[in-house]
């Protein structure tokens, strides 16, 4: 077992923002991922939103933050985290390659998409986007579709109802009588069965109050495959709601020594400035509590 002071756990924008942080406050810790350093940001075609940067291939920006990262010293260290549990005050963090026994610990494992209509796969980044904020602006004008309920799809729909021409939002669940903009069409009972490409649209299969019935559209924003990264965390009892952790404006959870930063976390926006910014106020929060626990 391998007895350090903290981890940050993953390695994309949220991570790397707090490893800077972290390191910059003379705290000794190691910045471990299961895949490569960037997250996210190593499969999205163009990020066109960041500040500071003309529009950037993801890749290269991921690239571009971990040289920031390498630059104060700090190098990625392999390994999927499988479990987290408490050892008195301490962490027990169980991996693929090692164990570690720390005082403090940052997730920042993000969440990911996992393909559940039957052509999904097939058509991400061709039309199938799970990010209305990265991806709306090219569907400007046109017809698209979200397929979700409950707070974040809404969000997705009335985004994408102020740049679209029309919005289908189709949801499994009963009517909730909530008021929509007009050129959102509500539909609930609904499924997806399937999606294919047709002419440069997405032809959606779908079943409406138990009648088959195909639409076209420019664009489908699946939302009820979205699964949060936190499994490894069971046994800890930390605070969630829906999957995402619920912070404090320190990113602190409901476990003491226990931060969330990204896209884990419960929050408004998550895009790469949000993660960043998270990953700065974890990691300055962590230092200080380290800071803390060593004046005891
Ligand atoms: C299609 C798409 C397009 C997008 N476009 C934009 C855009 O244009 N602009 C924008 O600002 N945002 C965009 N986003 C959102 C942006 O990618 C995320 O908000 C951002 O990447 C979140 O960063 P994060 O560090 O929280 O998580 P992630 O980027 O998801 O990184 C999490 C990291 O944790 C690692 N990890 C997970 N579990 C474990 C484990 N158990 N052990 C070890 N490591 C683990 C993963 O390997 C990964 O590297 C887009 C998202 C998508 C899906």
């Amino acid at each position: 077992m391998v007895e350090i002071d903290a981890l940050i756990i993953g390695a994309g924008p949220a991570g790397l923002s707090a490893a800077i942080y972290l390191k910059r406050a003379g705290a000794s810790f190691l910045l471990l991922d299961k895949g490569a350093p960037g997250g996210k940001l190593n499969n999205i075609h163009e990020v066109a939103n960041m500040p500071g940067f003309l529009p950037v291939s993801g890749y290269d920006l991921a690239v571009s933050l971990y040289k920031s990262v390498e630059a104060t010293g700090v190098e990625l260290t392999y390994g999927e985290v499988l479990s987290v549990k408490k050892e008195g005050d301490l962490f027990a963090v169980h991996t693929d390659v090692e164990d570690y026994l720390v005082k403090g610990i940052i997730v920042a494992t993000g969440f990911v998409y996992q393909p559940l209509i039957p052509g999904e796969k097939e058509l991400q980044n061709h039309g199938v986007s799970y990010c209305a904020t990265c991806d709306g602006p090219l569907y400007r004008g046109q017809e698209v579709l979200v397929y979700g309920e409950g707070s974040r799809a809404e969000e997705e729909a009335s985004y994408l109802s102020s740049i679209c021409s029309k919005v289908y939002f189709l949801s499994k669940g009963e009517a909730d009588g909530k008021e929509i903009p007009p050129n959102v069409e509500r539909l609930f009972h609904a499924e997806v069965l399937a999606l294919k490409a047709e002419n440069g649209e997405i032809a959606v299969k779908t079943l409406l109050s138990g009648t088959e019935k195909d639409l076209k559209v420019k664009a489908v924003f699946p939302l009820y495959g979205e699964k949060s990264a936190l499994s490894f965390l069971g046994g800890l009892g930390v605070e969630e709601e829906r999957g995402f952790i619920v912070v404090d404006d320190t990113m602190a959870t409901s476990v003491e020594g226990l931060y969330a930063a990204g896209d884990i976390a419960k929050k408004g926006l998550r895009q790469v400035v949000t993660a960043l910014s998270d990953g700065a106020v974890a990691g300055n929060a962590l230092a200080a509590y380290l800071r803390r626990k060593k004046r005891g």
